[in-house]
Parts: structure tokens; C-alpha cells; sequence
């Protein structure tokens, strides 16, 4: 097992935030993490899994070994009457795994297109884009359980999927995901119910509904090569009914149990917060819900401009935000 001391993660998360691990080792075999465990409880540093790192806020410096998931692999596990069963390694890439299904016949994913990060993060938060999410097409995954030492199976019950939240959310770091099966149905119709596809052609393939997706979000989110960023950096609130109605002019979500969700980025742009700049962090100007780094922030100049967010919608809408990116 090759451990690198002082690895620098500045270029392995997407907000570009200045980070160094004490240690980092490239996993590409999950047969190596008992070893990692044992060297984790052995030098009493934490173990940590990074994937793409375009979910994660990380610590100027940390007092970690830093595993970088790069399990690789993917198949066509079966095909079924019904399903075509995938199976991707954790590390491999989320979007060109999306499009290699739709290359090889296998619609489905294609809502899901432009995701950055890895397969093995996927399940973490649920990833879900126009009108989709992973729990619709999630069959099982296979785990490494660091606590029992066991590789498990979980399925969707197991793996007890909500908006952006998953069981891996209530037990962090226990469990690495080592890989990810789906079953994609085999009679597919385009989903097109959402703001933004709904003009789409009813006669329309999954490729080029993947390359509206991939257009449509190039539009509204900045490249976090260019200027770096975690893609949404909170939740959409859920509240009750009667609160949203206190909020004139907020869109407004129903959900299944009553409450209404709103939108976040609506609430903080009518707060001014729009193009809002703290240092060398700030708000995004085509879309206030992103956070950004121009150009040398740490966590701590990401840490102050959310605080100073959820202040400012706190106090004028009596609304609590919740980060979505993972503190590491
Ligand atoms: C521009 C942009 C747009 C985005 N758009 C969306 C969107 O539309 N919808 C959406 O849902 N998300 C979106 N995201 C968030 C992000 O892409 C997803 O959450 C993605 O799944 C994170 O993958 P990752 O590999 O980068 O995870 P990382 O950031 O590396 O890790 C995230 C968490 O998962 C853990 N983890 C990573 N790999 C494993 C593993 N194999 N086993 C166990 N734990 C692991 C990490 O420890 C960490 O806690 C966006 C992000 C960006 C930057």
C-alpha cells in the first residue's frame, strides 16, 4: 500500500478550497482495505473517502489518511424481460457511466447527465437532477463495512433513500461503497415532466435528451474548472404548509406528506445575496444557491459566507438552511 505524506487535495475537490492531507492512498482494490483500516487504527488518524470531491468542504489541513476511490469497472451484470442490470465500480466517473449506457442501448439515466463525481458517492445524498434521482433506478450496492470488517450488500430498503439523503448520511465513514448496480427499464419513454425539458419533442432519444441536460446545466451552473464550486450548497427547506403561504411569492413544492418545499436559491436571492461577494468567496451571479471560490478561499472563507446566509435568510424568513456539500 503506497501512502503519500502530505498529499496536496487542492486539485481533488471541486470548490478548489487549499487543502493537505497528512496522508492519502489511491484505492483501486477494495482488497487493500483491511490493511487501510488496520494502518488507520494503528497511527490513530481517521480514515476518510474522497471520490471526485465535488460534494465534500475540506479543512485547510487534515489530520487524516485521505483514501482516493478510484475502483474502477463497469457491466451489464444481466438483462432481464424487463431490466437491464448495471453494475460500476465506486470510482468510476458518474457521468460517463451515464452516457456509456445510453451508448450501449440502455436508456434511463440520461436526466442524471453532467453530475460531477464519482459512482460510489451517488448513493450518499440520492444524486437527483430534472425530475430524477438514483433511488428510481437502484437495484443494490456492495459496501465494505469498516466496523465488522465484512463486505455487505445493502438494497434500496437497506439503503433508506430520501431527498438528497441516504443511511450512509447517518453513519458517515462506516460503510465504503465499492460498487453500485442499477436496473434501467427496458420499455423507456422520455421524461420530459420537468421545468426545462417539458418543450422537448415527444419523439426524442435518451442521447439527445443527455445533451439537452448537459447543455441546459452549463447554462445555469459555473465550470467548477473555471471557477470552483460544490454545485448546490443547500437544501432545499421543506416546511410545513402554513409557513410557505406566510412567504409571499416563494415557489412553492408540494410533497406527498403535506409540507411544501422552496426553493433555497429563491430565498437567498431575495435577500441580495445574489452575485454576493465575502472575501474571496461568494455567491454565484447567475444562480444564488452556489457558492464559489474566485480564487484562494479556505474553508474558513466558505464557513463565514454561509453563516452570513443563513443569518440573512433566518432572519428574514424565520427559514433554517441546511449545507448539503459534507464537512471533511
Ligand atoms: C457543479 C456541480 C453540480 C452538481 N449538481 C448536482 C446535482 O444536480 N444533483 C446532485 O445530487 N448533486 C450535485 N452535485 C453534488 C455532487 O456532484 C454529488 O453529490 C456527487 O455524488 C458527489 O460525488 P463525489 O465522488 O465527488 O463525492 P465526494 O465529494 O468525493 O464525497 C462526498 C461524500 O461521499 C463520501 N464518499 C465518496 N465516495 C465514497 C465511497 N466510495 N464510499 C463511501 N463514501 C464515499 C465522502 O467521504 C463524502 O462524505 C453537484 C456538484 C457540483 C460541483
Amino acid at each position: 500500500m503506497d501512502m503519500i505524506s502530505d498529499f496536496d487535495l487542492t486539485g481533488s475537490n471541486t470548490m478548489g478550497l487549499k487543502s493537505f492531507a497528512r496522508r492519502a492512498v489511491i484505492v483501486d482494490d477494495p482488497t487493500i482495505l483491511p490493511a487501510l483500516a488496520r494502518e488507520s487504527a494503528a497511527s490513530g488518524l481517521p480514515l476518510y473517502f474522497l471520490g471526485g470531491g465535488s460534494n465534500v468542504v475540506l479543512r485547510e489541513r487534515l489530520e487524516a489518511i485521505v483514501a482516493l476511490m478510484r475502483i474502477g469497472g463497469r457491466k451489464v451484470a444481466r438483462q432481464t424481460d424487463t431490466h437491464s442490470i448495471v453494475t460500476a465500480g465506486a470510482g468510476e466517473n458518474w457521468h460517463d457511466f451515464v452516457a456509456w449506457t445510453i451508448a450501449e442501448d440502455m436508456p434511463g439515466l440520461e436526466n442524471l447527465a453532467g453530475i460531477p463525481g464519482t459512482v460510489g458517492a451517488a448513493p450518499i445524498q440520492n444524486i437527483g437532477a430534472y425530475g430524477a434521482q438514483l433511488s428510481d433506478f437502484f437495484l443494490s450496492l456492495e459496501a465494505y463495512d469498516l466496523q465488522g470488517g465484512v463486505v455487505r450488500t445493502f438494497d434500496a430498503q437497506d439503503c433508506r433513500f430520501g431527498y438528497r439523503q441516504s443511511h450512509f448520511k447517518t453513519e458517515p465513514g462506516r460503510h465504503v461503497i465499492l460498487s453500485v448496480t442499477l436496473a434501467l427499464p427496458r420499455a423507456w419513454r422520455p421524461k420530459r415532466d420537468y421545468a426545462g425539458l417539458d418543450q422537448l419533442p415527444e419523439q426524442i432519444s435518451a442521447r439527445e435528451v443527455l445533451d439537452h441536460v448537459v447543455a441546459l446545466r452549463a447554462s445555469k451552473l459555473p465550470d467548477w474548472r473555471v471557477l470552483g464550486n460544490a454545485g448546490s450548497f443547500f437544501h432545499n427547506p421543506v416546511v410545513s404548509a402554513e409557513k410557505a403561504a406566510e412567504i409571499a411569492g416563494a415557489p412553492r413544492y408540494p410533497q406527498p406528506d403535506g409540507t411544501m418545499k422552496l426553493s433555497a436559491g429563491w430565498l437567498i436571492e431575495q435577500c441580495g445575496l445574489k452575485g454576493f461577494r465575502l472575501g474571496p468567496a461568494g455567491t454565484y451571479d447567475r444562480h444564488a444557491l452556489v457558492l464559489v471560490n474566485h480564487g484562494g478561499a479556505t474553508r474558513t472563507d466558505i464557513a463565514a459566507l454561509a453563516a452570513h446566509i443563513r443569518e440573512k435568510v433566518r432572519d428574514r424568513f424565520d427559514v433554517e438552511l441546511v449545507q448539503e456539500p459534507i464537512e471533511l
